[in-house]
C-alpha cells in the first residue's frame, strides 16, 4: 500500500485534529517532546483565569488541585497495567527514580547493589551514583554492559533498575522475563518507562513490577517540564518508609504535627506542593490517550517504524546510515535511529527543512513516531528530505555544526 493508502485505512487518524501542529511541519520527535493537545491550551487557561484568579486558594478543594498527583496518576496507571492506588504524577523522572531506588533498597536489608546498564540514560545513572555517595558508599551503583545485566544478578543486588526501551538505540527489553529473573535471584525491579509510556502497551500488572518511573512530556503530551510519575506496587507500599519524607506524603499534612508520620499507600510517596499548572496540561495529554486503543497505537507505530525503514534502506546504503535500532519492529519502541558521523549537522539541515527529529552524541539520529498524529506520508516525505540534504551536501555548511545547547 501507499502511504497515501495506509493513511486513508488508519483508524487513529482522526487524533491529528486534536494536536495544535504548524502546518507544513514532519514533527518526528514526539518521543523528546510531545506535541501540543489543543485542549491543553483552553485548560491550562481555564486553570489560571478561572482556578487561580477566581477560585484563589478555594481551588485546592473546589478544582481538586490537592488530589490531581492521585487522579491524573491512576489515568496514567491505566495505560501502565497498573492498579488504581499505585500510581501518583509527581516530581521529576530523576526524583522519582531516587524515591524508587532509595525505597527498593530500604526494602532490601543485607543486600547493597543497585545494578544497571551502562549507555543507560544518565540521569539514571547519576541519581544512583549520588546514592552511593549519599551512603559512604554502602550501597555500590553497579553499571554492566548491556547484555550483561542478567547474568550479573546475584543475593547482593537488592534492585534492578532498566529503561524498558532505550532512549537511543530504542531496543526493547522483555518486562515480564527481567522482572521474573530479578526476582528469582532476589531483587527488586524497577523499570523506567519515559520511552514506554504512550508508546506501547504496558502491563505492570502482568509483568509483576515492584517500581516504575516515567515521563509526562515525552508520549504523553503533558508539555515542556510535565511532571513525572512514579509506580509503587501495593504489596510493597505500606512497607517503605519514603527517603523524601514531605508534608504531601504525610498521613495528616493538615494537622502540622511535628512528628512525620507516613500516609498509607501509595500518597506517601508524595513530597510538596504539586506544580497545578504543569499537572493541568498534562492531564489532557493523558485523557487524550484513555481515548485510543494502545494495541492500535502500537500496529500504526510498527507501521509508521516499517514505513520509514524500508525508505531509509536505499539511503543507508547510498549515504552511510547505519541503522542502530533493532530491524524487528517488534524489538524496538516507537523511535529509528540511526549513525553517521556527521548526524549533528545532517539534522539541522532536516530541521531547517521541516523536519523535526534529534541528535544524541556522539554520532545518532533519532526519528521518533506517534501514531496519535505523525501520518504515514509524513514518514516518506521526511526520507525524502533525508535523501535530498545528503544529494546537496546541505549539512555541509558552517552554521550547522554550532552546536547548541540542547542537541
Ligand atoms: C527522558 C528521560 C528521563 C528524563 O528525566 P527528567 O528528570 O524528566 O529530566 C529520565 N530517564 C529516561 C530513561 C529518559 O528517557
Amino acid at each position: 500500500m501507499t502511504p497515501q493508502e495506509l493513511d486513508a485505512a488508519d483508524a487513529l487518524a482522526h487524533f491529528r485534529d486534536r494536536f495544535a501542529l504548524p502546518e507544513g511541519l514532519i514533527y518526528l520527535d514526539g518521543n523528546s517532546l510531545g506535541a501540543l493537545p489543543k485542549a491543553a491550551e483552553a485548560r491550562v487557561l481555564e486553570t489560571v483565569r478561572s482556578e487561580w484568579g477566581g477560585g484563589l486558594i478555594t481551588s485546592w478543594n473546589k478544582a481538586d488541585w490537592v488530589g490531581m498527583p492521585q487522579r491524573i496518576g491512576d489515568k496514567i496507571g491505566r495505560l501502565i497495567g497498573a492498579r488504581p492506588g499505585e500510581v501518583v504524577a509527581c516530581d521529576s523522572t530523576s526524583i522519582n527514580v531516587f524515591k524508587a531506588l532509595t525505597a527498593a533498597i530500604a526494602l532490601q536489608p543485607g543486600r547493597n547493589v543497585i545494578l544497571s546498564e551502562s549507555g543507560n540514560f544518565p540521569t539514571d545513572i547519576y541519581i544512583m551514583q549520588g546514592i552511593e555517595a549519599l551512603t559512604g558508599r554502602e550501597v555500590r551503583a553497579q553499571m554492566v554492559q548491556p547484555d550483561e545485566v542478567e547474568g550479573a544478578i546475584d543475593d547482593s543486588v537488592a534492585a534492578v533498575m532498566l529503561t524498558q526501551v532505550h532512549y537511543k538505540t530504542g531496543k526493547m527489553r522483555d518486562m515480564a522475563r527481567v522482572t521474573e529473573l530479578a526476582q528469582d535471584h532476589g531483587a527488586l525491579m524497577i523499570w523506567d518507562l519515559s520511552h514506554s509510556a504512550g508508546a506501547i502497551p504496558v502491563d505492570l500488572a502482568a509483568a509483576n513490577a515492584d517500581f516504575a518511573v516515567g515521563c509526562g512530556y515525552k508520549y504523553l503530551n503533558g508539555g515542556p517540564g510535565a511532571p513525572g510519575f512514579l509506580y509503587v506496587a501495593e504489596r510493597h507500599q505500606n512497607a517503605v518508609t519514603p527517603a523524601l519524607t514531605g508534608w504531601f506524603g504525610h498521613a495528616a499534612p493538615f494537622a502540622f504535627e511535628d512528628c512525620y508520620e507516613p500516609a498509607p499507600g501509595i500518597a506517601r510517596f508524595l513530597i510538596g506542593t504539586p506544580p497545578v499548572l504543569g499537572m493541568a496540561a498534562l492531564e489532557v495529554g493523558v485523557d487524550l490517550f484513555l481515548e485510543a486503543d494502545m494495541a492500535a497505537v502500537r500496529a500504526k507505530s510498527i507501521s509508521l517504524s516499517q514505513l520509514f525503514s524500508e525508505r531509509m534502506a536505499p539511503l543507508a546504503e547510498r549515504w552511510g546510515f547505519a541503522l542502530a535500532s533493532p530491524a524487528d519492529p517488534t524489538e524496538r519502541g516507537s523511535q529509528v535511529s540511526y549513525r553517521h558521523p556527521e548526524g549533528y549537522a545532517i539534522m539541522q539541515a532536516l530541521i531547517a527543512r521541516g523536519v523535526i527529529g534529534d541528535f544524541r552524541a556522539p554520532d545518532i539520529l533519532r526519528f521518533g513516531f506517534t501514531p496519535l498524529y505523525t501520518t504515514h506520508a509524513e514518514v516518506a516525505a521526511a526520507a525524502g528530505h533525508i535523501d535530498a540534504v545528503m544529494a546537496a551536501r546541505e549539512w555541509d555548511r558552517p552554521e550547522y555544526k554550532v552546536r547548541s545547547a540542547v542537541t
